[in-house]
């Protein structure tokens, strides 16, 4: 397992100093940077049997297993719910008409590490545990781990991964070392989504506020017209048909919605101040006609609306209520 290889760097340099480690680390930075996979590669450095300049080999044993979920010295805890995505459709079907999965990383899941926490390992020594998303911990759960971040077993690494790292409990918080991924270089994630024949890159990564994982997902063909399809309600110089497109969003297009929305929004603000857009690149003139008819209060106060909505999104709630309500005010903010 390797890092993007925009964190490369990054990477190398921590695992140099493997016999300095913490017990616990925060990997934090915003959504779709690639943090999980930079604490999955730093397991696989850490249990790699060979590793070649501090990174794992890819080819010995433990390389192997950790390649096929199966390394007896490393675990990874995530909510079920994200479990069910990686199982694909047939499981998919199968949740749907079974009750919805929990979003929540529950306490039962901190409590069945016991045994993996406390007896020796396997293989090079060392344990590794990475939970993601770190946020997704139940209160509960997020107590019981504690007890194993204020006694760690040696040579064990748990690695803790948060786009929104200040909804941890400040008592685990404490209890890491943080590690903060910045936002890649454009020209290396602009580099990697065209070597991974993402169309039109530059327009993905801008709408993506530049994380290449964001943007290659954003770039999808549903999520893509998903995106045109909002921009050209946001642009309806009558102002957005709130009623009618609530009735086309589901539960899984709210946080789509609030997302386009929010970029949207912020751009228009630029706009208004005599900026230029950086997400909606391509509604550059319709974003200039809407912003001259804009409120820049009302805008200002959309737009901390949006990041509470998006902090509550993952939540169960009403998905047509709240897309109603998000685009009658926004067309409140925009239309005054
Ligand atoms: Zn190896």
């Amino acid at each position: 397992m390797k890092p993007f290889p925009w964190h490369a760097a990054a990477l190398g340099s921590l695992v140099a100093q493997r016999e300095r480690l913490p017990h616990a680390l925060l990997v934090q930075g915003a959504a779709g940077i690639g943090k999980t996979r930079f604490a999955q590669a730093l397991a696989a450095a850490l249990l790699c049997e060979r590793p070649r300049n501090a990174l794992a080999c890819g080819e010995c044993d433990s390389c192997h297993w950790l390649e096929q979920g199966n390394h007896p010295d490393y675990r990874e805890v995530i909510p079920e719910a994200a479990e069910e995505d990686d199982e694909g459709a047939e499981a998919e079907a199968a949740a749907k008409a079974d009750k919805p999965k929990s979003l929540v990383i529950k306490i039962e899941q901190v409590r069945a590490l016991a045994d993996f926490m406390s007896l020796s390992t396997h293989r090079s020594g060392w344990r590794v545990l990475v939970l993601h998303p770190a946020e997704a911990l139940h209160p509960n759960a997020a107590n019981a781990l504690l007890k194993t971040l204020e006694e760690p077993p040696p040579r064990t690494m748990i690695v803790l991964v948060s786009d929104r790292p200040a909804r941890l409990l400040a008592t685990i918080r404490s209890r890491c070392r943080v590690l903060a991924l910045p936002m890649p270089a454009p020209a290396d994630a602009l580099a990697w989504l065209r070597a991974e024949g993402v169309p039109e890159p530059q327009a993905a990564l801008a709408a993506a506020g530049g994380a290449p994982l964001l943007a290659q997902r954003m770039a999808e063909p549903d999520e893509a017209q998903f995106r045109r399809k909002l921009a050209a309600e946001l642009a309806r110089p009558g102002g957005a048909d709130a009623l009618q497109f609530a009735g086309s969003v589901d539960r899984e297009g709210v946080e789509r919605l609030i997302h386009g929305l929010q970029t949207w929004v912020q751009d228009l603000v630029r706009v208004r101040m005599g900026g230029k857009p950086r997400h909606h690149l391509e509604h550059a003139a319709a974003l200039s006609a809407r912003a001259r008819s804009s409120d820049l209060e009302r805008l200002f106060a959309l737009d901390r609306e949006l990041a509470e909505a998006r902090r509550l999104a993952a939540h169960p709630l009403n998905p047509r209520l709240l897309t109603e309500h998000l685009l009658t005010a926004y067309n409140r903010a925009t239309l005054a």
